[in-house]
Formats: structure tokens, sequence, C-alpha cells
């Protein structure tokens, strides 16, 4: 069996290894776009705010490879495959046969269409060589405009002050973090970053980077006019479908996979932030490697399902704790309890006296408490309720 793995990313290196596990011998071909080896994409930050060098960011090293009789080809960009004859090709002009293979491109930045967007010092951040070209036009501390206020973009924002830099940040939404945060509950993130000197602008549906070639800064459709000497745009990812649609996958806003992570193509599989399963659209590491383990068994002929995941975020900011899981009523439409204190904001949502979605803002003591409780499908029993109305949502009541 000869198997065939796109993409050197967390789904990528879960699938090699669960096929390793199951079959010792026959050869793994690697081809990953990007000219290094496996590194951590959420440790980029660090890099970002100078924590961590290059080297620190990597997550297998060239032995490892070696060592597992894994082949991996960098700076190898696949751009077709054909179904009929199996077999891929490369940018470089090089062609390979496969008995099973795995897409696992991952996502690429989304950049929105806004007028200026495409001019130099625009950046956006998904690989180590955008974070090299970031920390370059950071250095000295620059005055940054930040186009979005997700969790990426804040923790963003926070690596490049602690570099000395000036952060403002414009969001779409009213509210920051509005897919993991409730209006009260960004209200208090909000808060502990103007403490820290950072500049909000929410609610901005429609701006312009200015310029002439380079940016210098962005307006808003009010006029007002915000000097940046450099922009970052984290207006979230999308699938990186190309390589399917290009060898005629059906694609929906992902490569479609079943709970084997098998599309629609007999031998073909696909994992990670490429994927859609159920829908769903995970773009979180956990669920990358959940899916290309699944999708590695499940190639080198072992049973494994991959039913879905509880969403869960965690903001990684040095002195603000948030994390965020499941649904979190934005809208106020399901039962809640809140508690709020000084910087603290604790939130549990309820379906059927089960927890359905959590808010944990400044004390995250019970993050694992509420996660559990809600994959196991407790029932919360009133005591639990009265201890959270009283800021305990540890559910030992
Ligand atoms: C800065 C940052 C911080 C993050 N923080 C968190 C976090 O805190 N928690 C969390 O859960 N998630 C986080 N994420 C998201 C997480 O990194 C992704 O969900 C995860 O990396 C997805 O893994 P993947 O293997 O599907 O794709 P990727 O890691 O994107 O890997 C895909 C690889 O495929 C390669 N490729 C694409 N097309 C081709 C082609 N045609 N030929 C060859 N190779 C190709 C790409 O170059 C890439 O190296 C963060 C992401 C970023 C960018």
């Amino acid at each position: 069996m000869n198997f065939v793995i796109v993409g050197n990313g967390a789904a990528g290196i879960a699938a090699a290894e669960a096929i390793r596990k199951l079959d010792q011998d026959s050869p793994i071909t690697i081809l990953a776009e990007e000219p290094c080896h496996y590194y951590s994409r959420i440790r980029l930050i660090d890099y970002l705010a100078g924590k961590v060098a290059e080297d620190g960011l990597l997550l297998k090293r060239p032995e490892w490879y070696q060592s597992q009789g894994i082949e991996v080809r960098l700076g190898e960009r696949v751009v077709a495959f054909d179904q009929a004859r199996r077999e891929l090709s490369c940018a470089s002009g090089a062609c390979l046969g496969y008995d099973r293979l795995l897409i696992a491109t991952g996502a690429k930045s989304f950049l929105p269409a806004a007028p200026g967007i495409d001019q130099e010092l625009v950046f956006t951040l998904r690989t180590l060589a955008d974070a090299r070209r970031i920390v370059a036009a950071a250095r000295g501390g620059r005055r940054v405009v930040m186009l979005g206020g997700g969790i990426l973009s804040l923790e963003a924002a926070s690596a490049l002050q602690q570099l000395g830099c000036e952060i403002t940040v414009v969001e779409y939404f009213e509210r920051l973090l509005p897919r993991q945060m409730d209006r009260q509950g960004s209200l208090v993130l909000q808060g502990l970053f103007e403490a820290r000197g950072m500049r909000f602008f929410l609610g901005a549906k429609s701006y312009e980077v200015t310029g002439t070639g380079t940016a210098n800064g962005v307006r808003l459709a009010d006029g007002t006019t915000l000097p940046g000497d450099l922009v970052l745009v984290g207006a979230g990812v999308r699938p990186d479908t190309y390589l399917a649609q290009a060898s005629g996958l059906a694609v929906g806003k992902g490569i479609e996979v079943n709970d084997r992570m098998e599309t629609a193509v007999a031998g073909v599989f696909a994992a990670g932030d490429v994927a859609q399963h159920r829908g769903v659209l995970y773009g979180i590491w956990p669920a990358a490697m959940q899916q290309g383990q699944v999708a590695g068994t499940n190639m080198a002929g072992g049973e494994a399902s991959f039913t879905g995941l509880a969403m869960s975020n965690t903001l990684k900011v040095a002195g603000i704790d948030l994390f965020s899981l499941g649904d979190i009523d934005p809208d106020d439409k399901l039962e809640s309890v809140v508690f709020r204190d000084q910087g603290l904001y604790k939130k549990a949502v309820f379906k059927e006296n089960m927890v359905a979605g959590a808010i944990l803002l400044g004390d995250l003591s019970s993050r694992s408490a509420l996660q559990r409780a809600m994959s196991q499908g407790r029932i919360i029993s009133d005591a639990d309720r009265l201890a959270m109305r009283q800021g305990d949502f540890s559910l030992t009541a």
C-alpha cells in the first residue's frame, strides 16, 4: 500500500502517525508546500512577541521522519490529482502515484474585499513566513491597525504590543469576539484590553486601507482616520480547497467527509481545517489532530470514526484568561446562569438541564469540569445552579 499525504500540519502528521501504528512497512510520503518541517502554528503568537525563536516552534525534527520511514518533500506544491490513475502532479513537474491519499491542506487567511487592502505593509498571519514578515515590519514599535477583533487578532495584537507597538483594533461587529462572547462578557474583556492601552473601533461595517501602494492607515466609513505603519488583517480563514477543486472533487465550504474522513472519491480522505464534517468547519487544532488520526487509521485498514467535537476556544494573552465552550447564547434565548465581579465574568448555558456552553473570563479553574459535564451530558442540579449564582462553577455542589 502506498500512502500519500498532502500537507505537513497537525492533521497530516496525526494521520502519518496513525498509519505507522498499524502499518510499519508501507511507504508514506508527505508533500508540503511550506519549506519547513512541522511546526506549531499556535505558537506563532509567541514568535511574534519575541518569546520563542523559530527553532522552538518545531514539533517534529528531520530525524523523526527518518526514524518513522516517512519521506517528506518540503516546498512541494501539489496542483492536482487524477482520480482514475491515482496519481498526483506537483508544481515542480513531479508526479507521484498513490493507493490512499489524504488531503490535509489546511486553510488560508481570508482577505476581505476592502479598497486598498492589496497594498504593501498589509499582512495576514497564517504561516511562519507571514510571521517573519510581520516581525520585520513591526520592529522598533510601530503603529498597528488590526482589522478584526476575534481571538487570533487579539492574541496577535497583544503580542505586537509586547514588541512596543501601538494597537488600534477595528471590528465589524458591535462587540469583540462575536463568536465566543456575549455582549456583557465582551464589554468586560474590552475594558481589560483598554486598560492596557489598546483602542477599539467597533461596529465598523466598512473601511478602506489608505496609502499609495504602501499602506499608511485605515479610514472608516464615517471619515475617522486611523494612522498605521502596518495593517494586520484578522478576518478569519477559508479552507484551502484549491487542490480538491482542481481535481474535480466536489466541495462545499470545505471538502465534505463522512465520519471515517472519506471524501466522495474512493481512496481519498480529507482532514483538518480543509474538511467539512457534518456541515462543520472546525478550524481548531484539536479537531485537526483527531480527524487526522481517524483518517490515518482508516487509510491503513483500521476502523475509526470522528463524530464531532464541542467547539472550544481559549484566549492566550498573559494576564487575561478567557475560555469559551459550545453555545454561548449571545442573544440570551436559552436558560443561563451569569456571575459578574470585578474583572470576572462567568456564564453557563443550559439546554434540557445540561451544559450547552460556557464563558469563563478571569478565572478558568472550572474549565475542565464544564467541558466534562457537557461531553458527558450530565444533568445539572439545583444545588449546582445555586453555587454558580455565587460564582462557583466547579459543579461539585
Ligand atoms: C497564529 C495562529 C494561532 C492559532 N491558535 C490556535 C489555538 O490557540 N488553538 C487552536 O485550536 N487552533 C489555533 N489555530 C488554528 C490551528 O493552527 C489550525 O486549526 C491547525 O493548524 C489546522 O491544521 P491542518 O493540518 O488542518 O492545517 P495546516 O496547519 O494549515 O497545514 C496545512 C499544510 O498544508 C500545506 N498545503 C496546502 N496546500 C498544499 C498543496 N497544494 N500542496 C502541498 N502542501 C499544501 C500548507 O502549506 C500547510 O503547511 C491557530 C492558527 C494560527 C495561524
